[in-house]
């Protein structure tokens, strides 16, 4: 525990509860209401009875519809192995206890997801940074670079929290192929497949067979709480994690594997139109006063601080009433900010406006 630290976005998130009139920038969930569908499966599902611990792995029909899917859309093998978990952190969390033993590297890419440098510093292993600024791409050759006899694994995310950069075909290739060549364990974090604005998602599965692809249902169907994610690869380390979640998890929560089966057939390109319009808005309205590298997905954009380090910079916003995440919460840069645009455009407006005041000193 004294290797890792308390998360920068909960410290801002705390901020939060006592400031109900600012501008509100800094967690990554989704503004929308999960589907009338999915909202009344999960409610059949708890007046239907199924509040009772369900087999660890995931329910079988959960499971089959989602192998089905992964077939269709990432490029799953009929070999390859599933896990239903409490959430895509809880899928992180278990391939990292399974893969790490003590003193082995991971591979993260800077920036970073929070959780990532944590995890892999609770089970013993070393977070190697691969520093991806300024434009925020991963470059195979720095990235073979980095492998040592120590790597284990590289921690792979696409599309890119905090930067919101999204990978092509052929990045996605070229990674994959660093990965096989070597020998090391691609990890790759897709829970933001659906946010992928402006070409179609490409899934590393479909370029390394042996990669555990993480996914979840957290942000594509405004699910946070409901806890539900997956991770799919190689069936003797996905086994090792059910045995892992045996007695951890237990398994993820029962109404919400259910809800999830209707969750996968529902159309939400609607959704995904919005928040490529909030995107827009966003590069848009901050553009002239912000250094910005054009995000292609997710629901993030990273600026660069026009004055001051990431903390002075963010004081001001959060005084000026607008909440947004110090680079260094996910970087070991703090150089830049991250603005979550999962608001209502009327948000986003005002959050705009109050960023571009303070860019001026
Ligand atoms: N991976 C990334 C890159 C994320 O941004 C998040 C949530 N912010 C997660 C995983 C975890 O999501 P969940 O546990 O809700 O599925």
């Amino acid at each position: 525990m004294d290797k890792i630290e308390i998360s920068g976005i909960r410290r801002i998130f705390d901020l939060v509860q006592g400031m109900s009139d600012a501008a509100d920038f800094s967690l990554g969930q989704p503004d929308f209401a999960p589907p009338e569908r999915v909202q009344k499966a999960a409610i059949e599902a708890i007046q239907g009875g199924k509040n009772k611990y369900t087999v660890t792995q995931g329910i079988p029909a959960l499971v089959e519809h989602l192998r089905a899917y992964l077939a269709r859309t990432a490029g799953l093998r009929k070999d390859g192995g599933i896990i239903i978990t409490a959430g895509s952190a809880g899928a992180l969390f278990l391939t990292l206890g399974v893969l790490l033993e003590e003193g082995e590297e991971v591979i993260v890419p800077d920036p970073y997801f929070v959780l990532y440098k944590h995890l892999v510093h609770f089970f013993g292993g070393t977070a190697v940074m691969l520093d991806t600024y300024p434009d925020f791409r991963i470059k195979p050759e720095k990235l073979e670079a980095l492998i040592t006899p120590r790597t284990r694994a590289i921690l792979f995310n696409n599309p890119v929290n905090p930067t919101g950069v999204a990978y092509t075909r052929e990045e996605v290739a070229a990674i994959a192929d660093v990965a096989r060549r070597r020998g090391v364990q691609l990890i790759s974090d897709e829970i933001y497949e659906a946010f992928s604005f402006d070409f179609p998602h490409e899934c590393a599965l479909k370029h390394d067979p042996d990669a555990i692809l993480i996914g979840g249902f957290s942000k594509k169907f405004g699910v946070t709480g409901w806890r539900l994610g997956f991770a799919a690869g190689p069936r003797d380390i996905m086994d090792k994690m059910a045995m892992l979640q045996q007695f951890t998890f237990v398994c993820a929560p029962s109404p919400a594997q259910v809800a999830a089966i209707t969750a996968l057939d529902e159309d939400m390109s609607s959704v995904i139109a919005g928040y490529r319009r909030k995107r827009d808005l966003v590069v848009e309205g901050l553009k002239d006063r912000f250094e910005i590298v054009a995000p292609q997905g997710a629901f993030y954009v990273f600026p660069k601080c026009p004055w001051g380090d990431d903390d002075s910079f963010v004081r001001a916003a959060i005084e000026s009433r607008c909440l947004v995440v110090p680079g260094g919460a996910c970087s070991e840069r703090k150089t830049h900010f991250r603005i979550s645009y999962a608001q209502p455009e009327s948000e986003l407006r005002r959050g705009i406006e109050i960023l571009n005041k303070i860019a001026r000193r």
